[in-house]
């Protein structure tokens, strides 16, 4: 978990024309911000193939996007009926972990507008968290491409006591590290798990699927993409939100 690296600008909160911002925007990584699920399709199934299992069924893959490791690794060894132990699941999120860090070394591809909508809320000057379900190993190797620079605090999978989405915690946690109210945030999200752990911390949230269809909710507000979301469009989405 990273610290606020910056203090808050204090013209954040409202524009000059009176509209209000959020207090922060806190992004979801895979599959918001990178195409990285497509990745994790590749890493899961050679995972299944190493441990001589039939292939990933669909109905599983979907419902492990947004996971935890250890989840992921708990599910994928029950799958492959073997046995599930501190050691098997710390063996096998080694060997996922490794791959994943592999794939993510080399081909890393945003998804459309989501470079162009973060750039445009650190310009703005409110104040940015990622929250990914997704371990701090990996992050830092996704942030790479990404941009450390666009995030005043980082919240990964790996630092949350166990309290991973769908619960609060990891927002929450977001939330406090910046100092501000997440009743007054927009999360930015693309699955059924992170959806759901961004509502129950109290945040509206834009909703982008990615890989699977996610419902709609009293405080989401779905769009096909991120495309033209700017600085602006998230002030409009909290107060719809908000309501
Ligand atoms: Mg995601």
């Amino acid at each position: 978990m990273t610290r606020p690296s910056r203090q808050p600008n204090p013209a954040h909160g409202q524009e000059p024309d009176g509209s209000s911002l959020p207090a922060a925007v806190l992004w979801d990584m895979d599959g918001t911000l990178i195409d990285s699920e497509k990745l994790w399709d590749v890493s899961l199934r050679e995972l299944m193939a190493h441990l001589g299992a039939a292939e990933l069924r669909q109905e599983v893959r979907e419902a492990l996007i947004g996971s935890n490791m250890r989840h992921t690794c708990e599910v994928l060894l029950a799958e492959a009926d073997r046995p599930i132990t501190p050691a098997s699941v710390a063996e096998t999120g080694r060997w996922l972990t490794e791959r994943t860090r592999q794939l993510f070394a080399t081909d890393l591809p945003w998804r459309p507008g989501a470079r162009e909508a973060l750039a445009s809320v650190r310009a703005g000057g409110v104040r940015t968290a990622l929250v990914t379900s997704t371990e701090r190993e990996l992050t830092e190797v996704a942030l790479d491409t990404i941009g450390r620079e666009f995030f005043d605090v980082t919240v990964c999978g790996d630092e949350v006591d166990g309290r991973n989405k769908p619960d609060p915690w990891p927002y929450l946690s977001a939330a406090r590290l910046l100092g501000v109210d997440p009743r007054r945030c927009v999360a930015v999200e693309d699955s059924v798990t992170g959806s759901a752990s961004a509502e129950a911390a109290g945040c509206v949230v834009l909703v982008v699927p990615c890989d699977a269809p996610v419902p709609s909710g009293p405080r989401r507000i779905l769009r096909d993409s991120l495309v033209g979301v700017d600085i602006r469009v998230f002030g409009e989405l909290l107060a719809v939100g908000v309501g």
